[in-house]
């Protein structure tokens, strides 16, 4: 073997030893802790060697060996004082110099140890002395191999560098105790250099191993409170950051919550897939990054809505950010050609004025959102107390609701559609009311609302629709009855089918149902709504587009759906804005009604100079207080009655 390999071979050893390889520094600074771990064994190590020498040093009686015990005795102390001082908790001091100290003390303490064994056998004070300090260095060079596991290349130096000289002072003496025990100990050593070495690799397997697994705990518990689509914060992970804002926020600041919720991203989901649907989230997400302060956080929430928690001086701040992204996610985005306008609407929330707790505070910001989108979204709403008054209300309405259906509290009402040219009535449209024993006459405008949030509208719609379907089974068969259909009853599973139910049970013909839809239905979800219509289309029951002219009033729609009838909304006939603006408006929606096979309905005619005008203008059908409000079933029956007499009385005249 060539002095350079020999050489190359001890470097790799010896990096090994010293951690060199795959051990990150992370486990070398734990292993090298060890060695730092039990600064007591360090002072009785140094006591029991101070005691033993200074007791063979009387004994032999030399200014050698005395001089010896001193040297021995002051690297003993100092070992002990450095162990206690150096801290591996210190960052100040690195891994290499606490290895170094350690290694300039440890060997010079074990060789002094190995010096003074074969000082003692050289001078023979005596067996037992000798036992005691031979005795005494061989179990301190084992003892620190095992001690030492941490950094091997220590625990084999000091092994070394007691045995050798002893081993020496054997061989010099020469009896054949002391060549034996020579032996022995060449025995020894590799046994216990192997006993350091498998020590010291199963100490550095459990540390690399328990990293890793703290490592892997900390990437998941990341994990978990991130959302993958734009590596923000998710739910999970706001619940937990948000209680440490609240208990981190000073007495002179507030806490502001925005909840944001983005208006158009269902319909660009669904339209142009998932992928652009993320897309869109991501750039959310950076833009809410560039446009909130540092400290913020900002978290997905789930879906399409946001939400960011910051500290803020005062109210006047808030509406800053809150305007400022707003504004910033009015800007269109643009992905892959396309200029989507997504819009968002904001509701916020401070703490503490609007809520102390995390819980009232999410709450809050939840119901300001929530009028900022009933206002017609795009908008921020900031929260006020009337927000929870109108909450309480409709909980209220919505549990009485519930047991109103059951206590038949309900009951349908009837308001004639009139053919503006002979004056008989062709539709009563069915129009809900609710008596309640307390609170009086309930309009639908109060409660329609409360059942479409809480979902109890699809069981009041098919409720209603049975009951306007039953009444008007009893009437003549050129009468037909319309019902108002909520969107979200459209688009509840199995809509179609109740209405199919409704009609068979009542025995009525599909196409003495005509069903008022407003625009609001095609805003969204158009698969839904484009089946429903379309499987009661084929079966012959109509459909009345209501209150046109409120809403978006795009001509797409009446073209698209098989509308039999459009019904003018009663703001053109009766509102503080009619005039010859909306006159022209109504002439041209009849113009259209004419030329595409269509009815058209003025709602909301009260009197007879309003009758006469919407006449003019070509509307064919009126509806109103003129000709009556809306009466339960049996009036309904008797106005129909009334004017089966008076065609009769007619007819004898005639
Ligand atoms: P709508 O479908 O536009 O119904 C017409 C509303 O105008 C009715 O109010 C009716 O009483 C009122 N009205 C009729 N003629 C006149 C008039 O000459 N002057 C004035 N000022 N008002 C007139 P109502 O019954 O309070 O219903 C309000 C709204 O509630 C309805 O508007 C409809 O959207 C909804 N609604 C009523 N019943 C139902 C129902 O059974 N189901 C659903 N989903 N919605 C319903
Ligand atoms: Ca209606
Ligand atoms: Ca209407």
């Amino acid at each position: 073997m060539s002095g350079q390999t020999l050489f190359s071979m001890l470097r790799r050893k010896l990096d090994r030893s010293r951690g060199g390889d795959a051990i990150s520094d992370r486990v070398r600074r734990i292993l090298v802790r060890t060695l730092y771990t039990q600064p007591t064994s360090l002072a009785v190590g140094a006591i029991n060697g101070i005691v033993s020498t200074s007791i063979a040093a009387w004994m032999v009686d030399d200014p050698v060996f005395t001089g010896f015990v001193i040297f021995f005795g002051l690297i003993g102390v100092a070992r002990f004082v450095m162990a206690s001082r150096l801290s591996p908790d210190n960052q100040a001091n690195t891994t290499r110099k606490l290895v170094l100290l350690y290694e300039a003390g440890a060997f010079s303490y074990a060789f002094l140890y190995g010096a003074i064994a074969a000082l003692t056998l050289l001078y023979q004070p005596g067996p037992e002395v000798e036992i005691l300090i031979v005795a005494n260095a061989l179990c301190y060079g084992i003892g620190v191999a095992a001690r030492n596991a941490g950094a091997p290349i220590i625990a084999n130096g000091q092994l070394i560098l007691t045995f050798l000289p002893v081993l020496i002072a054997c061989l010099a003496i020469g009896s054949l105790p002391l060549v034996v025990l020579a032996i022995t100990m060449v025995l020894v050593a590799p046994a216990m250099a192997s006993i350091t070495h498998n020590v010291h690799r199963v100490l550095r397997e459990s540390i690399a191993a328990a990293e890793t697994s703290e490592q892997l705990a900390r990437k998941m518990e990341t994990l978990a409170h991130t959302d993958v689509v734009t590596g923000l914060t998710n739910r999970a992970g706001l619940n937990h950051l948000l209680v440490e804002a609240l208990m981190a926020v000073p007495a002179d600041k507030m806490l502001a919550m925005f909840w944001l919720d983005l208006d158009r991203f269902k319909e660009v989901n669904d339209l142009l897939g998932h992928q652009t649907g993320d897309r869109v989230l991501m750039e959310t997400a950076a833009r809410l990054n560039a446009v909130m302060p540092e400290g913020a956080i900002i978290a997905r929430f789930g879906g399409d809505e946001f939400t960011i928690v910051c500290e803020v001086a005062e109210r006047r701040v808030a509406e800053r950010l809150a305007s400022e992204v707003h504004a910033e996610l009015m800007r269109p985005i643009r992905i892959d050609g396309d200029r989507l306008e997504i819009g968002a609407s904001i509701g916020v929330a401070l703490l503490p004025e609007d809520g102390t707790d995390a819980d009232t505070l999410m709450q809050n910001a939840d119901l300001a959102l929530y009028h900022a989108k009933v206002n017609g979204r795009k908008q921020t709403r900031f929260y006020d107390n009337s927000m929870s008054r109108n909450l309480a209300r409709k909980r209220e309405i919505e549990a009485e609701l519930r047991a109103a259906i059951q206590k038949d509290e309900l009951s349908i009402f009837f308001q004639p559609i009139v053919d503006l040219e002979t004056g008989r009535i062709k539709t009563f449209e069915a129009l809900v009311r609710w008596f309640h024993p307390e609170k009086g006459e309930l309009r639908p405008d109060e409660f329609i609302p409360v059942a479409e949030d809480s979902g109890l509208i699809v069981t009041l719609g098919n409720w209603i629709t049975v009951q306007a379907a039953r009444a008007a089974a009893q009437w003549p068969d050129d009468v037909t009855i319309a019902v108002n259909l909520s969107p979200l009853q459209i688009k509840a599973p199995g809509a179609s089918l109740g209405i199919v139910n409704a009609l068979r049970e009542a025995k009525l013909a599909p196409e003495r149902l005509e069903l008022e839809v407003t625009e609001s239905l095609f805003l969204d979800d158009s698969e839904a709504t484009e089946a429903f219509i379309s499987e009661l289309a084929a079966k012959g029951v109509r459909f009345a587009l209501d209150d046109f002219g409120t809403g978006y009033s795009s001509l797409g729609y009446i073209q698209k759906y098989p509308f039999s009838k459009v019904k003018i909304d009663r703001s053109f006939v009766s509102g503080p804005d009619v005039g010859k603006k909306t006159e022209a408006i109504i002439r041209a929606v009849a113009e259209m009604g004419a030329q595409l096979d269509m009815s058209i309905v003025a709602e909301g005619l009260e009197t007879i100079e309003q009758v006469q005008a919407v006449r003019e203008a070509g509307c064919t059908l009126g509806q109103g207080y003129y000709f009556s409000r809306a009466v339960p079933d049996y009036l309904a029956a008797m106005l129909l009655a009334q004017e089966r007499e008076n065609d009769e009385a007619l007819r004898q005249v005639g």
